[in-house]
């Protein structure tokens, strides 16, 4: 499903990235217990009643040719206008209306986008006069708050999520493999998918599908449907912030929302860089099976380490994501460019994988005789039995006497030998502890 994105933007200082962390807050702090993921404080992900949705600061977003402020700001706007489903737009509401706060309001009244005004910096309910002024920008939801102490942030985000759009279905079938191609600018997307289609066994349909913001390409290879997700976000339309980095991050999390399998196109004349593992880890975050593409393969020098050396260096950098398979390719010659919708397909089919019931336990069983769980303060973790719950990906629950007995790295040797098992390969496995009754 597609989760609505909610934009922040306005003038530096206003509060933005306080704002940000506010809505984000607990979200960030789980994530960042965990090693290798990468977190900067421009995407989150955030929750209000049961409402999820992506989280953009666009003022972390950084735009090569912008020297002016107000361009630099102009050009947010733009984005959030153009990819967000709802703005936050952020004021002072202790320093009044400047005219760069008029500038941005004119754009966002001629976009038709749903904007909501927060007025932050009112720490006490004794500021709250100051808001009137700001009804003079013409936005019809004006909120009073301060991102600094949490009040007033619940009624923007009521307001928020009142101006989600309606959730749209997808149309394809469930046993449609939706592929989501994403990378960095230049890493060969858009040539890699040309050779797909390209290919001899690929029967490319006539009917491109068509959502609000993508057009799908659906395909067939060997009696399995395809549908390659949001090839329009790889077309280059001009506008400066569409060259960076930061943007590709944007148009990559629709696409993700909606795919079954993430194709991560990493260029191998490059390396890894720190976009990647944005991109990687949200593919991981949102539960999404993963397939490493190591493109431009062609053009490395290679000896016969060189690619059990770019492995290794694909491993370091996504510990977090170690079931990922890898294929080095070349969209270029067409080098094993054939191997990646096979691939596909198998990590589509282990994403989907459901391990009954009584099997699951034979191996569970089997994994707590051979290494128990561990004692601590003096009591005996205890697990009972375990029960797949969800697929796409694989949830697990382990009912157990006490959840908080069992320490991470437990629950870690419990899923390596289910992987062992049952492969999952290419997928997450969600583990979660419950309390057994
Ligand atoms: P940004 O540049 O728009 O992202 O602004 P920041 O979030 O970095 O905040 C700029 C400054 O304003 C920081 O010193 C914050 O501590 C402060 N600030 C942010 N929100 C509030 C608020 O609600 N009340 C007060 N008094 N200060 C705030
Ligand atoms: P995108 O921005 O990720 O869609 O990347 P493109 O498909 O537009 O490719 C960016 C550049 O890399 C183009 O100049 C391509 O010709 C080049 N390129 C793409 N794939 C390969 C490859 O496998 N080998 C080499 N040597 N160049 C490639």
């Amino acid at each position: 499903m597609t989760l609505p994105i909610v934009a922040i933007v306005g003038r530096p200082n206003v509060g933005k990235s306080t704002l940000f962390n506010r809505i984000a807050g607990e979200r960030i702090a789980i994530v960042e217990d965990k090693p290798g993921i990468t977190r900067d404080r421009i995407f989150s992900r955030g929750d209000w009643s049961g409402r999820e949705f992506h989280l953009i600061d666009t003022g972390g977003l950084e735009f090569g040719q912008a020297d002016e402020v107000t361009d630099h700001i102009r050009q947010q706007a733009e984005l959030a206008i153009e990819e967000a489903d709802v703005i936050v737009f952020a004021v002072d509401g202790r320093e009044g209306i400047t005219a760069t706060d008029e500038e941005v309001s004119r754009l966002l009244h001629r976009s038709k986008k749903p904007v909501v005004l927060a007025v932050n910096k009112l720490d006490h309910v004794k500021h709250y006069d100051e808001m009137y002024e700001f009804y003079q920008l013409g936005f019809e939801a004006v909120i009073p708050l301060s991102s600094l102490h949490g009040t007033g942030t619940g009624d923007l985000l009521d307001q928020v999520i009142a101006h989600f759009p309606p959730a749209m279905e997808e149309f394809y079938d469930n046993d449609t493999i939706r592929v989501a191609i994403i990378g960095r600018p230049n890493v060969g997307k858009s040539s890699l998918v040309n050779r797909i289609l390209g290919e001899e066994r690929v029967i490319v349909s006539s009917v491109a599908g068509t959502t609000r913001d993508a057009i799908d390409t659906p395909l067939t290879r060997e009696g399995q449907d395809f549908v390659i997700i949001d090839t329009a976000g790889m077309r280059k339309r001009g506008k400066v912030y569409e060259s960076t980095e930061k943007y590709s991050v944007i148009r990559a999390l629709r696409a993700i929302d909606r795919s079954d399998v993430a194709v991560v196109v990493l260029d191998g004349e490059e390396g890894v860089t720190e976009q990647d593992k944005r991109v990687a880890g949200i593919a991981h975050e949102t539960g999404k099976a993963v397939l490493f593409v190591i493109n431009k393969w062609d053009a490395v020098e290679k000896d016969e380490k060189t690619m059990n050396r770019f492995r290794r260096e694909v491993l370091d950098h996504f510990s977090f994501m170690d079931y990922a398979p890898i294929l080095f390719i070349s969209a270029k010659t067409g080098q094993r460019v054939a191997q990646v919708l096979p691939m596909v397909q198998e990590v589509a089919e282990q994403h989907a994988l459901r391990i009954s019931t009584s099997v699951l336990n034979q191996v569970l069983q089997d994994a707590v005789m051979a290494t128990p769980p561990p004692t601590s303060k003096g009591r005996r973790a205890r697990f009972s039995y375990g029960t797949q719950v969800a697929v796409k990906p694989p949830a697990i629950v382990l009912f157990v006497n006490e959840p908080e007995l069992f320490h991470f790295s437990y629950i870690r040797y419990l899923e390596n030998q289910l992987r062992e098992a049952f492969g999952f390969k290419g997928t997450p496995v969600r583990l979660m502890l419950r309390k057994k009754n």
